[in-house]
């Protein structure tokens, strides 16, 4: 059995819902209130991954950091080492999507060998959807990128979507 560790940035607009996915996936809960992250933090889960004959024990450290005023300040020290990024935009906000893109062109220049993922998350709130999944698909093929409708509040795709990294790190 094989033990390794990586660390992945988790991008995107303030309240997308960057934190609560990550809060989703470690503790399996979710919170209505809204609390801007400051700085970094750092958590870590630690997931089984089957690989040829073997597992790999594979600890995902998720680093989750604030808005993006604050991330044009620090992107470089933020993206460092990252082997993979978690792109989340939120549906009921066009915009949100859009703005991916500054953040893409940031990880191909620093990060050139790290793989992402698409996280469209809040997919609960459907009455509130400013983007269709088609639009999500298109942009995606755009980047050629996976990608999974999420939501944090109901806990829909989450596991997926960081497990589906999980075997991209491992391969
Ligand atoms: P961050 O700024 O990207 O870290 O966003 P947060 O995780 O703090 O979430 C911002 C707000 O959106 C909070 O009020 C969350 O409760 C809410 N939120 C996050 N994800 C979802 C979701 O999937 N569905 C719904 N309905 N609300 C969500
Ligand atoms: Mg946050």
């Amino acid at each position: 059995m094989l033990t390794l560790q990586k660390k992945i940035c988790l991008l995107g607009d303030f309240a997308v819902g960057k934190t609560s996915l990550v809060r989703r996936f470690i503790y399996n809960r979710f919170d209505d209130k809204y609390i801007s992250t400051i700085g970094v933090k750092v958590s870590r889960k630690t997931v089984a991954i089957p690989r040829a004959n073997d597992i790999v024990n594979l600890t995902i450290m998720l680093w989750d950091l604030a808005g993006s005023e604050e991330f044009s300040h620090m992107r470089a020290s933020y993206l460092r080492g990252a082997a993979g990024a978690v792109l989340v935009c939120d549906m009921t906000r066009a915009e949100t999507l859009e703005n991916l893109q500054v953040y893409i062109d940031d990880l191909v220049q620093l990060t050139p060998n790290a793989h992402f993922v698409l996280a469209a998350n809040k997919n609960d709130l459907l009455a509130q959807h400013q983007v269709s999944p088609h639009e999500i698909e298109q942009f995606a093929k755009k980047y050629n990128i996976s990608y999974r409708l999420t939501s944090a509040k109901t806990g829909e795709e989450v596991d997926t979507l960081f497990r589906y990294m999980g075997n991209m790190l491992v391969k």
